[in-house]
């Protein structure tokens, strides 16, 4: 299980992004920013983010 909680990467928002699969939740959250926010961010850094957070 992998999630990506918007404001922890300072926005204003309360989206949350989670499923069982990385890929997914990368998908769900980048989606979300680039539409909500106006950021694309690379699917690495993304990457990134959970592999810091859930260290899988
Ligand atoms: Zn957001």
């Amino acid at each position: 299980m992998a999630k990506l909680v918007c404001s922890d990467y300072g926005f204003e928002c309360d989206f949350v992004a989670e499923g069982d699969q990385i890929e997914d939740v990368i998908k769900i959250f980048g989606d979300h920013t680039s539409e909500e926010h106006g950021i694309e961010y690379q699917k690495e850094v993304l990457q990134q983010f959970i592999l810091r957070k859930f260290g899988a």
